[in-house]
């Protein structure tokens, strides 16, 4: 029997990254397993190469079996219950109980959502949709038209859906296609975490690029061809319906159902968590990631972006590590961090600052080489320090 037992539920971003650093800063008599229903890891950045180039997702695709070699058990299986009190889960019909447990099991697609969304949509965050997108932008006919559709907030990584149609039009001219890219969201703002005058600045950059963003549009329906819209609040038009050639979709998210199930969200949405030590309100039971909701001074919401998933994973692996030592408590989850949004051209910009600030210092540096090459490094680097290539 190992003298500690750690689980930890969901082998992505943050999944993988609490593993190692538990890994690293527990006992060798410790256990840490790690759940998860895929046996690889692609990183969520790779999604968007993918629409453009067929070898990316191949690429950057991991087996979690090598974490084997870091004396992490990896289990492959399905989480089919979650019992926080008991600090137990059931795994494909088998209950494994721990002595700390840490959901780290993301935000679930929920296409069945949207009426017509499954017949006519494809799903450009989901790795099988990603083939179909490079398919269907490949065979876009003259002065056709591609929908980058967000059907839900919040989604993760929020300038996403702005770097794919900022890449697909790149793409287009550079083959001489005179096809056009258009963006669609729900709210007024394309990154509310910006502000107005950041937005402003980003928004002016779409319109130079030639991206027109349609602001405020809640879709309602999708048919063949077109999105239908409702009205964005109370009294006001509903848009007129946009019709498309290909739409690349975003679906609404949700918290997975096995965790709603297992009463870690309290009645809210997502998993409510301290916002320094990413404790749920049962003890010895973590959450990080997409999974979670971490209110900013602002009233806005962390955004869910894989670089806090492993920043909070981390905090948490030390906490759980000094536990189980004795110690006092560790460095607490600064809220730091920086995403990238490649524009063509060779080019990323960044949205960085300290999200946990009162108020929240957020900016978008200018696009330049050096912040690709950055994203390039962030994928690299941590592939590497995981999975040893
Ligand atoms: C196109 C795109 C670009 C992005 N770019 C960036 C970027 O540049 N920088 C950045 O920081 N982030 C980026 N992100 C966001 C990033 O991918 C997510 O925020 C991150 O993956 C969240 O990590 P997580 O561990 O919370 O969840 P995930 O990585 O989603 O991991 C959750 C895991 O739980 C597993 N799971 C769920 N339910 C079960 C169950 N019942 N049983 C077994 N396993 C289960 C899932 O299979 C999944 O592997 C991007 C995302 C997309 C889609």
């Amino acid at each position: 029997m190992p003298t500690h037992r750690v689980l930890v539920l969901g082998g992505g971003f943050g999944g993988i990254a609490t593993a190692v650093t538990l890994r690293e800063q527990l006992e060798p008599g410790d256990e840490v397993v790690l759940v998860e229903r895929h046996p690889t890891y692609v990183m969520g950045l790779r999604k968007n190469w993918g629409v453009l180039d067929a070898a990316a997702i191949d690429e950057g695709e991991r087996a979690l079996a090598r974490l084997i070699d870091k004396r992490i058990a990896v289990l492959h299986g399905e989480i089919e219950a979650i019992h926080p009190e008991e600090r137990a889960a059931t795994i494909d019909g088998e209950r494994w109980q721990a002595d700390a447990l840490v959901v780290a099991l993301g935000a679930q697609r929920a296409p069945e959502q949207v009426p017509g969304f499954s017949e006519h949509a494809i799903d450009v965050y989901g790795v099988e949709g990603v083939a179909a997108a490079r398919e269907a932008v490949a065979e876009l006919r003259p002065g056709g038209r591609i929908l980058v559709g967000i059907f839900g907030v919040p989604y993760p990584c929020p300038p996403a859906p702005f770097e794919l149609a900022l890449l697909l039009t790149e793409h287009l001219r550079q083959r001489g296609h005179d096809g056009e890219v258009e963006v669609f969201s729900p709210l007024p703002l394309s990154l509310p975490i910006l502000g107005q005058a950041g937005c402003n600045t980003f928004e002016s950059r779409l319109d130079v690029a030639g991206v027109p963003f349609h602001r405020s549009h809640v879709a309602s329906r999708v048919a063949a061809g077109g999105v239908a819209f409702a009205p964005p609040s109370e009294g006001a038009p509903a848009p007129p319906d946009r019709s498309f050639d290909v739409l690349l979709a975003i679906p609404p998210h949700r918290v997975p159902p096995v965790v709603f199930e297992s009463g870690l969200t309290a009645g809210k949405p997502w998993v409510p968590v301290h916002p320094r030590t990413l404790e749920t309100g049962f003890e010895g039971i973590y959450a990080i990631g997409d999974v979670t909701m971490l209110p900013l001074s602002n009233g806005q919401m962390l955004p869910k972006a894989g670089l806090f998933a492993q920043r909070e994973g981390e905090v948490v692996a030390a906490r759980i590590a000094s536990h189980f030592r004795g110690d006092s408590a560790t460095a607490p989850f600064a809220g730091d961090g920086a995403c990238f949004l490649e524009g063509g051209g060779g080019q990323a910009a960044q949205v960085e600052g300290g999200f946990l600030e009162d108020p929240p210092r957020v900016v978008m540096t200018e696009p330049a080489a050096e912040h690709l090459a950055a994203k390039r490094a962030f994928e690299r680097e941590r592939l590497e320090a995981w999975f040893g290539a």
